[in-house]
């Protein structure tokens, strides 16, 4: 405790400076800087290597702070009492008076904002005088980090400091509902598509199709391991890296268990942890056994789809 109060400040000092800080979340490792500054959101851009076209998500403590910068509506205020602090986005209208940089939204009025879970961030996010701006904290079309560990193989020394909130429960990015004109769910993630639908009057039956994405940054290549990817696999070649979410009588040594009992949340949560393992050990292909496309399946296929591009 004494610890991480000590850290908090540490990380306070580095951001007040406009420098960019790593932050645990409850889906993957961001990297923080003030929404506020231009200068030092031009920074996240510069160390991911990011397209400025491609807007950042906005981290709020909670709705009193939001309401400084964006307008809201009823159905935003429904999913915000289900669902947050939690694994979930939002894109909303800007304030015409809000402070919000504009290298975070690309000169755009809509922005995309979330109330992350992770305690450690949400203590800090509670004592700073600005929101954070906080994309993953990989490089631009990389694997997302789930421990600061992963952070660390990034971008070295790159950055100045990361906060250390232990391995990301969810594991994977935050599902983003846009708000703008009918709601429609932009890029699936930690919270289901069926519990969001349940809140939504116009429901998102249409089954998500990246070519129906017209978002920046949910473009065709992401999440890559930069390792050839084959799906729907019954039998890997020998060479392979084989990863399976239900354990088979006879397992060998290519094969990583994103789940050993099908369990779909649980496989999500391991998969770019897993991916980074099958990268360290130099695999030079990875071939994937079929995954269910229901629940954290789908989010789970979208990302591989990518990953495989
Ligand atoms: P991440 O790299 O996980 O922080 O995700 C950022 C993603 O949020 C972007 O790639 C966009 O797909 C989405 N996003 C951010 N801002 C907006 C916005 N104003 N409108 C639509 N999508 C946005
Ligand atoms: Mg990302």
């Amino acid at each position: 405790m004494k610890n991480n109060l000590s850290n908090i400040k540490k990380a306070i000092k580095y951001l007040n400076n406009n420098e960019c800080v790593g932050i645990p979340t409850e889906t993957v490792y961001g990297l923080a800087a003030n929404a506020y500054s231009d200068k030092g959101t031009l920074k996240i851009f510069k160390l991911k290597k990011r397209p400025k076209k491609n807007p950042l998500i906005v981290h709020y403590y909670n709705l009193n702070d939001l309401k400084k910068d964006c307008l809201i509506s009823l159905k935003f205020l429904k999913l915000y009492k289900k669902f947050c602090p939690g694994p979930i986005s939002f894109v909303l209208k800007l304030k015409r008076n809000s402070r919000i940089s504009n290298n975070v939204t690309n000169n755009k009025k809509n922005i995309a904002v979330r109330f992350p879970r992770h305690q450690l961030t949400r203590r800090l996010l509670k004592v700073l005088k600005y929101p954070l701006a906080a994309p993953s904290a990989n490089l631009s079309r990389k694997i997302s980090p789930v421990s600061k560990k992963d952070v660390v193989d990034e971008f070295g020394k790159k950055i100045k400091f990361i906060l250390d909130g232990g391995r990301s429960k969810i594991g994977v990015e935050s599902t983003i509902v846009s708000l703008i004109n009918k709601p429609k769910i932009l890029r699936l993630g930690g919270i289901e598509r069926n519990k969001i639908n349940k809140f939504l009057i116009n429901k998102n039956k249409k089954k998500y199709k990246i070519k129906n994405i017209v978002v920046p940054g949910q473009g065709k290549i992401h999440y890559s391991p930069e390792i050839p990817i084959r799906l729907n696999i019954k039998n890997p070649k020998k060479y392979e890296a084989f990863m399976l979410i239900k354990k088979r009588k006879i397992s060998k040594k290519n094969f990583f268990y994103l789940s050993k009992k099908k369990n779909l949340k649980e496989a999500a949560k391991n998969l770019y942890k897993t991916l980074r393992i099958i990268k360290k050990n130099k695999f030079k292909s990875i071939a994937v056994e079929k995954i269910p496309d229901i629940g954290f399946g789908e989010t789970i296929n979208d990302r591989l789809i990518r990953a495989s591009k």
